[in-house]
C-alpha cells in the first residue's frame, strides 16, 4: 500500500485562498488592513529566507507589512524599546520577531516583551496557558499548521494514538497539547517521545498518527511504524542531496495510510498560519468576532 500524499502545499493554498476572502471583506465593510511587523536582527541567511517569505506572503494577500532589520550588534534594550513602540501601533496587528537572535540577547526576555494581542507566533506565555487550557488563543504556526493538514485531509483525530518524536517548545511540547483537547480535531491518546525514551520504536509503532519533529534524518525507519499509519514529518534537514524530513520517506510511504512530502508537507503551512493569526490580530483588536 503506497500511502496518500498529504500535501501541505495545496491545503496552504486553499487556506490561503479563504484569507483573502476575508481580508477584502474587513477591507470593504470595515475599513481594515491588517499589519504584520517583522524583525530580523543580523545577517542569518536561513533567517532572512524566512523574512522575505513572510513580506511576500503578506504582499500576496493583501497584508500591510513592516520589516526591520537590525545590525547583529543591536542592544537587547533597543529592540525591546522597538518591540513597545510596535506594542502600541495601531496599523501594526501582529509582531514577530525571527529567531534565532543573537547570543547577547535574552530570547525570552524578547519574546515576552511582545504583547500577548499581537503575538502572531503564539510563543508568549499567555497564550502558551491559554491554549492549554484550551482557552481561545493564538496557536503557534506549525502545529496549528498539522492540525489544519489532518483535519483537511480528514483524518480524524478522535480517539486515535497519536505519537509525538520531539518535544521543543515551537513544535513537540504544542501538538500534543493540541491534540489532547476535548474538541474538534483533538480527543487523541498522546505520547511524547524525546532522547530519554527508551525504545523508540515500542512506541512509534502503536502510533496511528506519527508527528515526527526530532530535526535528524531518518529517526524514523520503516520498521518503525505500523500498517496504515499516518505520518506528518516536520523535519528540515539540508543534506548536500537536497533536502530530507525525519522520516525514511520511500519505504515508510510504502506502510503508511497517509504522509507528508517533505520538501510541501508541513513547510508551507506554517506561513500560512502565521497569515492566518495576523488576520485574527487584526479582527480581535478591531473588536471583530
Ligand atoms: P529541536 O528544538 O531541536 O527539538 C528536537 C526534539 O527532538 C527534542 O525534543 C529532542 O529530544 C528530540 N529528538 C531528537 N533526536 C531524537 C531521537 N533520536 N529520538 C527521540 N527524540 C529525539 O527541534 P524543533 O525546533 O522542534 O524542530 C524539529 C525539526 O522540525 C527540525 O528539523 C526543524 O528544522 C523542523 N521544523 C520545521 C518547521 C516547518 O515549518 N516545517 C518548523 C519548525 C521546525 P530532547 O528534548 O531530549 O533533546
Amino acid at each position: 500500500m503506497a500511502g496518500l500524499l498529504i500535501k501541505g502545499s495545496e491545503i496552504s493554498k486553499q487556506i490561503r485562498e479563504e484569507l483573502k476572502q476575508e481580508i477584502a471583506e474587513l477591507k470593504d465593510k470595515h475599513n481594515i488592513i491588517p499589519g504584520l511587523a517583522t524583525i530580523l536582527v543580523g545577517e542569518d541567511e536561513a533567517s532572512k529566507v524566512y523574512v522575505g517569505a513572510k513580506e511576500k506572503a503578506c504582499k500576496e494577500l493583501g497584508i500591510f507589512s513592516e520589516r526591520i532589520d537590525l545590525p547583529a550588534q543591536t542592544k537587547e534594550e533597543e529592540i525591546l524599546v522597538l518591540i513597545e513602540r510596535l506594542n502600541k501601533e495601531s496599523r501594526i496587528n501582529g509582531i514577530l520577531v525571527q529567531l534565532p537572535l543573537p547570543k547577547h540577547i535574552n530570547e525570552t526576555k524578547v519574546l515576552y516583551a511582545v504583547h500577548p494581542d499581537k503575538d502572531v507566533d503564539g510563543f508568549h506565555p499567555v497564550n502558551v496557558g491559554k491554549m492549554i487550557l484550551g482557552d481561545p488563543a493564538f496557536l503557534p504556526c506549525t502545529p496549528h499548521g498539522i492540525l489544519q493538514l489532518l483535519m483537511r485531509s480528514g483524518i480524524d483525530t478522535n480517539g486515535a494514538e497519536v505519537v509525538v518524536v520531539g518535544r521543543s517548545n515551537i513544535v513537540g511540547k504544542p501538538i500534543a497539547n493540541m491534540l489532547i483537547q476535548k474538541k474538534k480535531g483533538g480527543n487523541a491518546t498522546v505520547t511524547v517521545c524525546h532522547t530519554g525514551t527508551k525504545d523508540l520504536a515500542s512506541h512509534t509503532r502503536r502510533a496511528d498518527i506519527l508527528i515526527v519533529a526530532a530535526g535528524r534524518p531518518k529517526t524514523i525507519t520503516a520498521d518503525m511504524v505500523k500498517d496504515g499509519v499516518v505520518v506528518v514529518d516536520v523535519g528540515v534537514n539540508r543534506l548536500p542531496t537536497g533536502l530530507v524530513g525525519d522520516v525514511d520517506f520511500e519505504p515508510v510511504k510504502e506502510k503508511a495510510k497517509a504522509i507528508t512530502p517533505v520538501p510541501g508537507g508541513v513547510g508551507p503551512m506554517t506561513i500560512t498560519m502565521l497569515m492566518y493569526n495576523t488576520v485574527r490580530a487584526a479582527k480581535m483588536q478591531a473588536g471583530i468576532v
